[in-house]
């Protein structure tokens, strides 16, 4: 819980509030963006959520905070919130939840979890807390921790060991890290049926993207929607590898089928598989202007 004698002062008056240890994630914006806005390098409360609906976006932002740099100062608030923290994962279509639970060490990247009969995937790492684990185990545990490049791993040897989970990770990112799998080579690879990994080097060499179904990809730092562009966008001031590769692998995603684009950072974005595509498209052309 965040410190009250930290407290911005650019928050708005009343019970939540954002202190000064923001890392500026962004994702208490996009989770709660009713309540939360950017100041310019943090975050801070735009104005206090009155409706349930917007209560409960801003205390599961402050469960997903990977600095716990949000606070509440009602007590009610408090009881509230300890009904929110075991609610995670948060379905966001058919079999695919968001994980919450951001942690500080991948920089609050975002992490999602497939419910599927013949295994489970996590797609990277989000914080080991125990009200997570606990649904998680609930949900039938970890098959694969699918992991899409080497910032975004946290936790990772924690979950592997609670659940036994096989780490898939490309050789060009897995330096140094104690993981199961190593992808090699540029060609997908099929993790199981309806699941395939994409080799995107750009952001990092190593960068993979996982599609499943045909209707969701899980880009990591690839790819993200931008809401101040309106647009799908890749980060050019963090590309770690090479803009130029980047761009190929951007331009390599066009064919595939998805209606859901679920990032590491950045916001999601759904629209139809058309639509998509014409999105992917002007993004990859905004890339070879920048
Ligand atoms: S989630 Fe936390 S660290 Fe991230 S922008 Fe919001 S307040 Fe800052």
């Amino acid at each position: 819980m965040a410190n009250a004698n930290a407290r911005h002062a650019a928050n708005a008056p009343g019970d939540f509030f954002v202190d000064t240890t923001c890392i500026d994630c962004d994702t208490c914006r996009w989770l709660a963006p009713e309540t939360f806005h950017d100041i310019g390098d943090q975050s801070a409360v735009h104005t206090q959520p009155t409706s349930p609906a917007d209560r409960l976006a801003a205390l599961q932002a402050l469960v997903s905070c990977p600095t716990a740099s949000i606070g509440v100062t009602q007590a009610g608030s408090r009881a509230a919130l300890r009904e929110v923290s075991p609610s995670f994962p948060l379905l966001v279509e058919d079999d695919v939840f968001y994980c919450g639970y951001h942690a500080e060490s991948s920089f609050g990247a975002a992490s999602w979890f497939i419910q599927r009969a013949d295994g489970n995937v996590m797609v990277d790492s989000p914080r080991f807390a125990a009200p997570l684990v606990k649904r998680i185990a609930e949900m039938g545990g970890i098959r694969w921790l699918y992991l899409t490049h080497r910032d975004d791993v946290a936790d990772h040897a924690k979950w592997a060991g609670r659940f036994g989970a096989e780490r898939v990770i490309h050789a060009d990112d897995g330096r140094g890290l104690d993981v199961e799998t190593r992808l090699t080579g540029s060609a997908p690879h099929e993790l199981a049926p309806g699941l395939a990994i994409y080799p995107v080097p750009g952001h990092t060499q190593g960068s993979t993207v996982l599609h499943y179904h045909d209707k969701f990809l899980f880009t990591g730092d690839h790819l993200a929607w931008s809401k101040r562009l309106d647009s799908l966008y890749a980060f050019r001031s963090a590309c770690w590898y090479s803009w130029e590769q980047q761009i190929k692998s951007m331009e390599s995603l066009l064919p595939l089928r998805f209606e859901w684009v679920l990032p590491g950072h950045g916001w999601k974005f759904r629209a139809g598989a058309a639509e998509m595509t014409r999105q992917l498209q002007k993004c990859v052309d905004w890339m070879r202007r920048k």
